[in-house]
């Protein structure tokens, strides 16, 4: 799929994806902070409802099942997947106005959104995260007080399988274990530094 990214802008995006909790909010959050004027998170929309704090526009462009729906018919994504029990997806808009200020985009996806990213013409870096053990992450977000039990166990049951993908050789440039998180940061710098930034 022509995303019609690539004829603005030649600096390739980064894709962090990792099972809930894993800590990629954390980590591009940081970079985010670090690098304001090389990155910018491409907001996704959600039919998911807004956490305590989460802003429309900001975190997600929070939406409804029907208008999403009826958006991705019409073609203005570049991917979309179910997530425990709502949409998620990557409009082409959204992507294409970081790439005009000149910027970096990162996207915090799932899988199946990577999966389908794969078959566009965005060729960005793949970076998975993830926590050293799953009852680390089950403790993680207990610990982050954001999900029912029922999303919770829906998130626990998906992570499992995400990681089989995020383990195979081939489908990441790099996976990094967030056990201490100055540690996973300094890790993502690097790759960072190395590839994403390598071309500025
Ligand atoms: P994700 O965006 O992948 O769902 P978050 O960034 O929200 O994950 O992280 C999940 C929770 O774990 C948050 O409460 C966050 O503060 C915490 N967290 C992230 N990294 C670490 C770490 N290395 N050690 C301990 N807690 C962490
Ligand atoms: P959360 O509800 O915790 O914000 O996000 C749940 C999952 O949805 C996370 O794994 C996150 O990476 C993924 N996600 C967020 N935005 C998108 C998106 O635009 N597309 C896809 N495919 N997944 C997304």
């Amino acid at each position: 799929m022509a995303t019609e990214v690539a004829a603005i802008s030649n600096l390739r995006p980064l894709v962090l994806c990792g099972p809930s909790g894993s800590g990629k909010s954390t980590l591009l959050q940081r970079v985010l902070k670090e690098y304001p004027n090389k990155f910018s998170l491409s907001v996704s929309h959600t039919t998911r409802k807004p956490r305590p704090g989460e802003v429309d526009g900001q975190h997600y462009h929070f939406t409804d099942f029907e208008s999403m729906r009826k958006a991705i018919e019409e073609g203005k994504f570049i991917e979309s997947a179910q997530f425990s029990g709502n949409l998620y997806g990557t409009s082409k808009e959204s992507v294409k106005k970081i790439a005009l200020e000149g910027k970096t985009c990162i996207l915090d996806v799932e899988v199946n959104g990577v999966r389908q990213i794969k078959k566009t013409d965005l060729n960005p870096w793949y970076v998975f995260i993830r926590t050293p053990s799953l009852a680390v992450l089950e403790g993680r977000l207990r610990a982050r007080k954001t999900e029912t039990e029922e999303s919770l166990r829906k998130r626990l049951d998906t992570a499992h399988v995400e990681m089989e993908y995020g383990m195979q050789p081939g489908n990441f440039d790099k996976i990094i274990v967030n056990d201490v998180l100055d540690e996973a940061y300094e890790e993502l710098k690097q790759f960072l530094s190395v590839n994403v930034l390598k071309s500025d």
